[in-house]
């Protein structure tokens, strides 16, 4: 692994910049893309952001989030580039398509907090005690300057935090967390407008979606698991979006007891992405990993092809193989 001495040596030493996150693009990924994108604006550098997909609307407040690119959009020459960085991404596979600008960049910098990353890059940060890639920026940026960090660059490392640790209530939030959000907030940011934005723009198609989806809640008998799906054609009933879906699985395990809560979900391109959620020691990286995804112990997901049913089934049955309820 490389350190913050040689990371800030190639940022000193080069000129154009091209960021990334991955795909489901999500409030770490655009929160820290877009304070790396202000502190090496500050530093003179020429930035681009660049992810496959669009920014949720949830965080179009964040600064300059109309300058981010999107695949279809984008209009980046990999030879105008010197060096890639890649945010939140544990294997160059999340960036999506993005990868076929970033396979012609010659010097690739990773930065993450998952577990399984597979430092993929020239140069690798990878912190997993951060909660959020947030947290890891906020730190490089006290290691180039804390002097550069402003209000604008605070709000969106604070939302890359909120966003990351379920407003600081999952377990990757430590007392370094803590310290990180209260230095942030010294910065004139509005918190509690930050987590409005968020959190308190739903829209009626997304509340109907969210009614319709809990009509397909699930337990198992004893209540260790709990599990949701959505169909496109409740998508479509509902006229609902994608993003609306964000958050909805962690409604499910709010329920009392359960552990492990899934949300199997019919994906645009056909496929079939399911999330899971961890309340205490069950290790949902690694059960997503049997399923080539990945994630967080506590957060994880991954893509499948085949029929919704059919999934549902198969990932249901190794599940209930695995477990053992009594287990705490
Ligand atoms: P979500 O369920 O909200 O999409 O994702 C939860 C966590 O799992 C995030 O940290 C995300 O990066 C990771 N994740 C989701 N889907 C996949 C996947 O298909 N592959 C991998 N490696 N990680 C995933
Ligand atoms: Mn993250």
């Amino acid at each position: 692994m490389n350190n913050f001495d040689e990371i800030s040596r190639v940022i000193q030493k080069n000129k154009n910049f091209l960021i990334t996150s991955h795909i489901n693009l999500d409030g770490d990924g655009i929160g820290s893309e877009l304070a790396l994108y202000f502190i090496l604006k500050k530093l003179n550098k020429k930035v681009t952001i660049l992810n496959q997909d669009r920014i949720p609307k949830i965080y179009d407040f964040l600064p300059d989030s109309d300058k981010v690119q999107y695949w279809n959009n984008n209009r980046i020459n990999p030879k105008s580039i010197d060096v890639g960085i890649a945010l939140d991404c544990s294997s160059i596979k999340r960036i999506g398509r993005t990868y076929e600008i970033f396979k012609d960049i010659k010097t690739i910098i990773n930065i993450d907090h998952h577990k399984s990353n597979e430092n993929f890059g020239n140069l690798n940060y990878l912190d997993c005690s951060a909660s959020s890639v947030g947290e890891i920026i906020y730190e490089l940026i006290t290691f180039l300057n804390i002097d550069l960090l402003d209000e604008k660059i605070s709000t969106c490392l604070f939302t890359a935090l909120i966003t990351d640790t379920g407003s600081f209530r999952y377990s990757n939030v430590s007392s370094k967390t803590f310290g990180v959000a209260s230095h942030l907030t010294r910065y004139r940011i509005k918190s509690h407008l930050i987590a409005n934005n968020i959190y308190n723009r739903s829209t009626y198609p997304g509340l109907k979606l969210l009614g319709e989806s809990l009509l397909t809640l699930e337990m198992d008998d004893s209540n260790y698991v709990s599990w949701l799906a959505i169909t496109r054609k409740m998508l479509n009933d509902t006229n609902a979006n994608d993003e609306d879906i964000e958050g909805i699985i962690n409604i499910a395990t709010t329920l009392n007891n359960v552990e492990i809560s899934i949300l199997f979900r019919e994906t645009k391109d056909n496929k079939i992405k399911v999330s899971f959620r961890s309340k205490g020691n069950f290790d949902v990286n690694k059960f997503a990993g049997k399923f080539k995804g990945g994630g967080h112990p506590n957060a994880a997901g991954c893509l499948c092809s085949g029929k919704l049913d059919e999934i549902k089934e198969k990932i249901l049955s190794k599940l209930f193989k695995e477990i053992k309820p009594c287990e705490e």
